[in-house]
């Protein structure tokens, strides 16, 4: 006897599986591994993106870099295992206190992220930014290690006067420098 084999279902199948894996594919190439954010070279594409929406519309929008204070330290003493932990515990803390898919949320490398507010100007990000830094400095992270607490400094600036990626990312991180100089544990517009 002959069984009908059922082509379509299985060409069905196979492009599904096909779909998923290239899925698969493309989030493994824009995500940061450890945090599951938006990588470096993908948080640029969506800020520059964000930065073309603004010079056509003439909006304002800011982009933050945050940068966890002496997390040499946490390594030292907790062990770098613990360190990991730490990361991806601030990138879910940083994720639950921003406006869904408005602010986008990268990992710029090593204990530094990115953030990009659309449609704020850096003195109306910097609300969210203190409330994140507030988030963080009364986390309890006793759960990656005895006694360990953690707080990060902030640099801001915004789209105003300055529509270039690179530009805007290099005056936040003078903004950052500013913040680890008045201190840490705080947030300076640049
Ligand atoms: P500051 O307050 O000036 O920012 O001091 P800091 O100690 O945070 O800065 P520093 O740049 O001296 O050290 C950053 C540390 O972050 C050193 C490096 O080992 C650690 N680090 C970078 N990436 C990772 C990572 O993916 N996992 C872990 N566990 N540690 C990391
Ligand atoms: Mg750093
Ligand atoms: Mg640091």
């Amino acid at each position: 006897s002959c069984v009908a084999v059922p082509t379509a279902a299985i060409a069905a199948q196979h492009e599904y599986r096909m779909r998923i894996y290239q899925r698969t594919m493309e989030d493994m190439a824009s995500t940061d591994a450890l945090t599951g954010l938006l990588n470096r070279k993908f948080f640029k594409q969506f800020a520059c993106e964000e930065l073309a929406r603004m010079s056509r519309t003439e909006m304002t929008s800011a982009v933050a870099l945050f940068d966890i204070d002496y997390f040499k330290a946490v390594n030292d003493q907790h062990g770098h295992a613990a360190g990991d932990r730490v990361l991806r515990e601030i990138a879910a803390v940083a994720y639950s206190e921003l406006r869904g898919p408005f602010d986008r949320l990268g990992r710029w490398g090593g204990e530094e992220f990115t953030i990009v507010f659309a449609d704020k100007t850096a003195g109306e990000a910097k609300i969210i930014c203190e409330a994140l830094r507030e988030s963080i400095a009364q986390h309890d992270f006793s759960a990656m290690g005895e006694g360990l607490s953690v707080t990060a400094s902030f640099g801001l600036s915004d789209s105003t006067n300055v529509g270039d990626y690179d530009r805007l990312l290099s005056r936040a991180d003078q903004a950052l420098y500013k913040a680890k100089n008045s201190g840490r544990n705080c947030t300076e517009i640049i």
